[in-house]
């Protein structure tokens, strides 16, 4: 039976990214060596870089003066290094959730750290809105999509400092105005690429100002300088990452993402919302594209686990909710179709007949 996989990261990714990745794991460029085995310094790699760092230029309309990287990590590394980096005095952080909470917990150790809103008292059902930043902070940062919870700030934020972005959930699937940041950063493994590497945009002239000493592996200076080569660097993510940086221009680029995951998140809610058994768990201005929360409304909160079981049986894998949520979660990142979210509705209507 066909799978859909709407696991929340590690997630889903064209075929075709992954077939091209196997055979170049077989055979890099016909070397008779595979990718896993090649030296990150191959004449052969240069230009896989070379090419991703271009397409992410290319396709995110990076302005003048930024530098791309490709660090290790994860995103949960960027929570520290950048603080080290760029706070100077103090920060705000908009907490939204715990990923939101994890950067802020970082930053604490460099700095004053002013969280401008929280909505942790609603289980961070919503984005919080109406709230001022003071003009004194080095940066504002925010976590553009929240994973866990379904929310996610898909408009830029109109504020007068410049912001540094957590896209690790939602990169790639709409156009961002980098200019308006000092820094964006995102865990490869939800849009872009499998686990192991991590993107880093930064403004160059940014960097250096910190009244710190920084250990190199952690100053993305030592990155820029090197080219992400001044350690190994994970060379199959990264090949990976270029694949589908090739296959999100070949689709039209992040504007036409945007439109795909409008449409697929226009079938999912739409069924939420006619669908007598379920309800959305966030509120509709600031529902995510990317992860789609939804429970069990409570005169059917038994059939909570049936239901994952029917699902399950149809092909759906990785719709259950994360624990503080709890009930489903479907992420729908670039690579899923449109085949797959009709098929979960279909499963939801299927089972609201049965019921
Ligand atoms: N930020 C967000 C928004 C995430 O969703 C995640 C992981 N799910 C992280 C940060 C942490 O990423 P990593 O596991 O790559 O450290």
């Amino acid at each position: 039976m066909k799978k859909y996989n709407f696991n929340a990261g590690p997630s889903i990714l064209p075929r075709e990214v992954i077939e091209n990745t196997a055979k170049q794991i077989l055979d890099f460029n016909g070397s008779g060596l595979s990718l896993a085995e090649i030296s990150h310094r191959a004449k052969d790699f240069q230009p896989v870089i070379d090419e991703a760092v271009a397409l992410i230029k290319e396709l995110l309309n990076v302005p003048e003066g930024y530098s791309v990287l490709f660090l290790g990590g994860g995103a949960s590394l960027e929570f520290c290094m950048v603080p080290y980096n760029f706070l100077i005095k103090k920060a705000a952080y908009l907490n939204t959730g715990v990923w939101a909470k994890k950067a802020m917990k970082e930053a604490k150790l460099f700095g004053e750290v002013v969280e401008v809103a929280s909505s942790a008292d609603a289980n961070f059902t919503f984005i919080p809105k109406g709230w001022t930043c003071p003009d004194d902070v080095d940066y504002l940062h925010i976590t553009t999509n929240n994973t866990i919870y379904g929310t996610e700030i898909r408009k830029e934020l109109d504020v007068n400092v410049p912001m540094i972005g957590d896209m690790s959930s939602d990169i790639f699937s709409r156009p961002v105005d980098v200019a308006k940041y000092k820094c964006i950063y995102a865990g490869a493994q939800k849009n872009l690429s499998m686990a192991g590497v991590t993107i880093v945009i930064v403004k160059d002239d940014e960097l250096g100002k910190a009244p710190r000493e920084i250990p190199t592996m952690l100053n993305y200076q030592t990155h820029v300088e090197k080219g992400s080569m001044f350690n190994t660097p994970p060379v199959v993510p990264i090949y990976t990452a270029l694949e589908n940086l090739r296959w999100i221009k070949k689709m039209g680029g992040v504007e036409a993402m945007d439109k795909l995951a409008h449409e697929r998140a226009d079938i999912v809610y739409s069924e939420i919302d006619r669908n007598k058994l379920f309800r959305g768990t966030v509120n509709a201005e600031d529902r995510s594209l990317m992860n789609i929360c939804f429970v069990m409304n409570e005169e059917y909160a038994e059939l909570e686990k049936p239901f994952l079981e029917y699902a399950t049986s149809q092909g759906m894998v990785g719709i259950k909710g994360h624990r503080s949520v709890g009930g489903f979660r479907a992420s729908c990142y670039n690579a899923q179709s449109i085949e797959g979210v009709q098929a979960l509705v279909k499963c939801m209507k299927d089972f609201e007949a049965q019921h």
